[in-house]
């Protein structure tokens, strides 16, 4: 049938009902609240927006969710269009006011000819029909319990620790070196898997004293339910003990130092290569609740960040998102039951623009493919196919932690200056090549189905 099944009427189901909808298919849009509550969620409108009202930079020449949102607007997306019509001044960031925009867009949806909203939690995944999936960070536990029976139990997460991650062209290479530990590798991909930075003693020393005074974050009230040890925030591994960390995630072991190799480092911070294009660079064992003014203000005591750029900052939070890599494909569809669809939090991006885009992509992807209609691959140059390609392959499965959309997820434009000095012109190549990318991509005529 004609019909769509959404899950969730969040920032992704609210955009992918939208978008499926005035593509002239019926749509069933599912929602749990207000009859089943969230720990963050306050009311019963769709598109609540759970804690900030930012939707970030919202500059499209040098910001990649700038960028974003300048995608969704030319894709006439409802959460892009319904943020303007309630915008907050903000100077550079677009600032929304949260309560008359998910007001607007549970009117909006509710009054469309095609939609159908249904109050109910959906507590199984449905075997046959159309449907996408976009309960989001806070899925309920049947439903969740539910996808875990499908995937494997390690393929779907509670609780993301993200470590922060660097732009690679942003260390300094005079100072840090690339090595694994003992020289495990072969290939030149293995060999350029990790990067390390030395310390000596006393920076050490002053490494442990600046993590320890940081200002943190706390957990939310019921955010806690289900987390256990296995991922601990940096600054209470160093509370434990100042050593803790030099033989945890700081062992200077198996590393000699190329720039200085009669020196024994006292401890090694490790980045890890976070995508296949080599760059982004995330810091080993550095999962932190400490706040992101800090976080800057710390990471760059580390020799070799003096300069770093930060793709994203660390952060611990209740998460549900699934290993999207290895469990869903190019289509963002179920690789085990393809008549299901992901979309959202819940695909391992992160915030409330990225979630949108990803439900915005994923309604297209199903209304040609219920149209009988294939659509071009959506362009890695443009964000919305940076993010979609980052979470469906470009990033590694094992380490796989939710992504913010920025340049380093960009195939590079080649022939520009790299570095601090040719950023302005860097940015600006990847918005213009990204814009005439999406364009094309929407307006591009639909192949038929083979
Ligand atoms: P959601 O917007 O959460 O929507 C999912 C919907 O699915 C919800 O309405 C939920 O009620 C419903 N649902 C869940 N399970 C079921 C079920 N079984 N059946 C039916 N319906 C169901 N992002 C930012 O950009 N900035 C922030 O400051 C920020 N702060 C956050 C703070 C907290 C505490 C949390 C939890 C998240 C925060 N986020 C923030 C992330 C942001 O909330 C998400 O990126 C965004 O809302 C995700 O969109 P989504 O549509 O995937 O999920």
């Amino acid at each position: 049938s004609n019909t769509l099944h959404i899950v969730g009427g969040g920032m992704a189901g609210s955009e992918a009902a939208w978008q499926a909808a005035n593509a002239g298919l019926q749509v069933v849009l599912h929602e749990m609240r207000p009859k089943v509550e969230t720990f963050a969620h306050q009311t019963g409108n769709l598109g609540e927006m759970v804690c900030s009202n930012s939707f970030r930079s919202d500059d499209d020449e040098q910001n990649a969710v700038g960028l974003l949102h300048w995608e969704m607007r030319q894709a006439n997306g409802l959460i892009m269009t319904t943020a303007d019509r309630h915008r907050l001044p903000a100077g550079g960031a677009l600032a929304v006011d949260r309560e008359p925009f998910a007001e607007t867009i549970t009117e909006t949806l509710k009054s469309h000819p095609n939609i159908k909203i249904s109050n109910e939690e959906i507590t199984t995944l449905p075997t046959d029909g159309h449907w996408i999936i976009a309960t989001g960070p806070l899925t309920s536990g049947a439903l969740a319990q539910a996808i875990q029976q499908e995937t494997g139990t390690d393929a779907l997460a509670f609780f993301d620790a993200i470590a922060p991650i660097v732009h690679h062209d942003s260390i300094d290479m005079s100072k840090a070196w690339m090595q694994s530990r003992y020289d495990k590798g072969e290939t030149e991909e293995e060999r350029t898997a990790y990067l390390n930075c030395p310390m000596d003693r006393d920076q050490y020393e002053a490494f442990i004293d600046a993590l320890l005074a940081a200002e943190k974050t706390e957990f939310k009230p019921g955010e806690t339910a289900g987390y256990f040890d296995g991922c601990l925030p940096i600054e209470v591994m160093a509370e434990r003990g100042r050593e803790t960390l030099r033989f945890g995630p700081m062992k200077p072991v198996g590393l000699t130092n190329p720039h200085q190799p009669e020196v024994k480092p006292y401890a090694v911070v490790q980045l890890r290569r976070d995508n296949a294009l080599g760059t982004l660079y995330n810091i080993v064992g550095f999962q932190t609740k400490m706040k992101y003014g800090a976080q800057t203000t710390v990471f760059k005591n580390i020799p070799g960040l003096e300069n770093a750029r930060f793709a994203r900052l660390g952060g611990i939070h209740r998460n549900t998102f699934l290993n999207s890599p290895t469990l869903l494909d190019a289509q963002m569809r179920l690789k085990s039951c393809p008549n299901i669809r992901f979309a959202g939090q819940i695909t391992g991006v992160e915030g409330y623009v990225e979630s949108a885009a990803m439900g915005l992509l994923a309604a297209r992807l199903a209304v040609a493919e219920i149209t009988g209609q294939t659509l071009p691959p959506v362009p890695p140059t443009t964000a919305t196919g940076a993010l979609v390609t980052h979470i469906t392959g470009g990033a590694d499965a094992k380490t796989f932690q939710p992504m913010n959309v920025n340049f380093g997820l960009f195939p590079p434009v080649a022939g520009l200056k790299g570095g601090r000095r040719g950023r302005k012109d860097r940015y600006k190549a990847y918005t213009d090549r990204a814009k005439a990318d999406w364009q094309a991509w929407l307006t591009a005529p639909k192949l038929d189905a083979a």
